[in-house]
């Protein structure tokens, strides 16, 4: 071949080169004729697990979780909720929790990152008394409170973070605690008048110094906080060179028992049908989407009371079946950090 038939081979449109003949040949063809070959592009999957406690059901049922998404390759994360019971877990632990801290801290190398879910899930923890507080405000409802200034987070969010260090726990994101009760609701209402709900600007601000210290697993952070199946996307919260907090929106929602743990409530078919043609997944596969991310609940989908732990083992059987040369599991934090060094999605094109 003389230099003008290489040169004239190297010009052929992608697409028809390889109409012309089988992949395996074409891929060998372009590698030589050194045009770039990217990979396949795969979409994300990944969830969040919000209310994990060892209160509920036993700690065992948490390692079962964890060895379960280690096997299967899984990756998402679990809240840890230190004072969920009214005092800090790490004081004076009895045997299920000293396990269950045991268990969180492994959760990691299993494919598992950990969130606040701030510290009680309820009222503000007085970390002098070692209790949460009787009254007063729920956690969730502080972290939108405008009138709060960044140094009151850092040091709320510095003390929870220790906490879990006693424990030899990091933390990687926050996770917004939900909450309906009448106090929360009539003040989220009052909020409401001046705009969309939102987190105060602080909360993001202090969060980014405390990852730029070092406090956190990562330096880029994901926070969850609202949820859409069609309005979904990542969004900046706050930025500085490595660092940065990420509002990291699901697209599917949890059909798994809910918080309720109730059967009313679950259906794998709502992520992928049995025929592996239907479902959340497929739809956000279709559409070309990044990622698809579901929230789930420690109630619903804990292995040993959960009315939804079968349900998720159905549909990781069926993500196995048919789709795992078109997705690849991510943990939250390195979305978050793959996309801020990325600086956007681009970089799924060589996942
Ligand atoms: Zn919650
Ligand atoms: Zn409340």
């Amino acid at each position: 071949m003389d230099i003008h038939g290489r040169l004239n081979k190297n010009v052929i449109p992608r697409r028809k080169f390889l109409g012309t003949i089988s992949s395996a040949l074409a891929l060998f063809a372009i590698q030589s004729a050194g045009i770039s070959c990217k990979p396949r592009k795969k979409m994300i999957l990944s969830f969040y697990l919000d209310d994990t406690n060892p209160s509920i059901v036993s700690s065992e049922a948490f390692r079962q979780f964890t060895d379960y998404c280690s096997s299967n390759g899984i990756k998402g994360e679990s809240s840890f909720i230190p004072g969920y019971g009214g005092k800090s877990i790490l004081s004076d632990p009895d045997p299920n929790e000293t396990d269950y801290i045991e268990f969180v801290k492994q959760a990691w190398t299993k494919g598992i990152d950990t969130h606040m879910e701030i510290m009680t899930h309820n009222t503000l923890f007085n970390f002098d008394t070692g209790t949460g507080n009787e009254g007063g405000i729920h956690e969730g409802l502080w972290l939108h409170e405008p009138s709060v200034a960044t140094s009151e987070y850092s040091d709320y969010f510095t003390r929870i973070i220790d906490e879990a260090g006693k424990g030899g726990i990091k933390y990687t994101g926050l996770t917004w605690p939900g909450c309906g009760c009448e106090a929360c609701t009539k003040r989220y209402s009052d909020l409401k008048q001046n705009g969309p709900l939102k987190i105060n600007q602080a909360v993001f601000d202090a969060l980014l110094t405390l990852a730029d210290e070092g406090k956190f697993r990562n330096r880029v952070l994901p926070i969850f906080y609202e949820a859409s199946e069609t309005e979904y996307g990542i969004h900046q919260r706050a930025a500085r060179g490595k660092c940065g907090v990420y509002d990291l929106m699901p697209n599917a929602m949890d059909h798994f028992g809910i918080w309720e743990n109730s059967v009313e409530r679950v259906n794998p078919d709502y992520y992928i049908t049995e025929d592996g043609k239907s479902g959340i997944i497929i739809k956000h596969l279709k559409n070309n989407a990044p990622y698809c991310m579901w929230y789930m609940h420690w109630q619903g989908l804990n292995p040993e009371k959960g009315v939804g732990w079968e349900a998720f083992k159905t549909v990781t059987r069926r993500i196995n079946k048919y789709l795992s040369d078109k997705v690849i599991w991510m943990r939250p934090g390195d979305i978050v950090t793959s996309y801020h060094d990325a600086g956007g999605w681009n970089f799924t094109n060589d996942l």
